[in-house]
């Protein structure tokens, strides 16, 4: 149960630190927080796991294989997806026929979007054993990581098919775990599980081993969820730390960070900062 006694000290807390902030997020109520990646993807997966059909979740939208208690290690052995001779790497997809024209533009929008800032290919399938298999099931999900075979990134054509989502899903499909769950989190939210809904804690776990990639934590990475996520009672669950005001899970689009840990998992050699450098081609060694 959630005590009078916790909300007054979070009040407490989110007004004397609002009062000498600089950065105060303006767009991180529970009505802006609407749109975000999170909030769209619990209100898509609300009832995943009524029909025994339906994959087991963990984290929201990460299906949860057999034996596996996180994954985003994996990419260290054996998950990551394949590196060419020329540099890239081919991801091959298939699209369910059962998106309309528009739905399926917005999906190879965002397929292609990574091609314009990793050496990421998404290609269309062909005869390739390990694919991913877009489809609409009910809520959107994803494997992290390559698994063996076709695998099933769900976008439901209710709910899921907005730029932001496809992206977060694709990076899912590419090794990459949600921001909240990094190993070194706790300096950098406080999640507050008086306010999660009940049975639903699990989804706030760390995971220990996490390969962060040496890059910072970020708020604005489209891999972190808002501050509501899976809330009981319309109060934060996830609090950034120090400053509560800080925005988070709001991205609509992959963040710098975001692009940086697609290139340095896949060792691209060439990239760009599309937000951050003006000459458009930046070598990285
Ligand atoms: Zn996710």
């Amino acid at each position: 149960m959630c005590s009078v006694l916790q909300i007054a000290v979070l009040t407490l807390v989110f007004c004397s630190v609002r009062s000498f902030t600089i950065q105060v997020c303006l767009s991180n109520t529970i009505d802006d927080d609407e749109f975000s990646v999170s909030a769209l993807i619990e209100k898509a997966n609300a009832n995943i796991g009524k029909d025994e059909n339906d994959p087991r979740l963990m984290f929201g939208d990460i299906v949860v294989h057999t034996g596996l208690r996180n994954a985003d290690p994996c990419t260290a052995r054996d998950c990551l997806w394949p590196k060419s001779s020329d540099g890239n790497v081919y991801v091959p997809y298939r699209i369910s026929n059962e998106y309309s024209q528009k739905e399926r533009d917005i999906i190879m929008e965002g397929l292609r979007s990574f091609s314009r800032s990793t050496c990421i290919r998404f290609t269309r399938r062909e005869r390739q054993r390990d694919f991913l298999d877009i489809q609409s099931r009910s809520g959107c999900y994803s494997s992290v990581g390559r698994r063996d075979g076709g695998q099933v990134l769900s976008l439901q054509r209710s709910g899921c098919v907005y730029h932001h989502v496809i992206q977060h899903e694709l990076l899912h499909a590419l090794g990459f775990n949600h921001e909240q769950t990094r190993s070194d989190r706790d300096e950098h939210v406080r999640i507050v599980l008086e306010n999660v809904k009940c049975g639903k804690e699990h989804n706030f776990r760390k995971i220990e081993d996490s390969r962060n990639l040496d890059t910072p934590y970020d708020y604005g990475s489209l891999m972190h969820y808002g501050r509501y996520f899976f809330s009981r009672n319309g109060q934060p669950t996830i609090v950034p730390v120090p400053d509560p005001d800080v925005c988070i899970g709001t991205a609509r689009q992959m963040s710098p960070t975001d692009i940086l840990r697609v290139n340095r998992l896949y060792a691209c050699s060439t990239y760009h900062f599309p937000d951050l450098n003006p000459n458009p081609h930046h070598l990285v060694t």
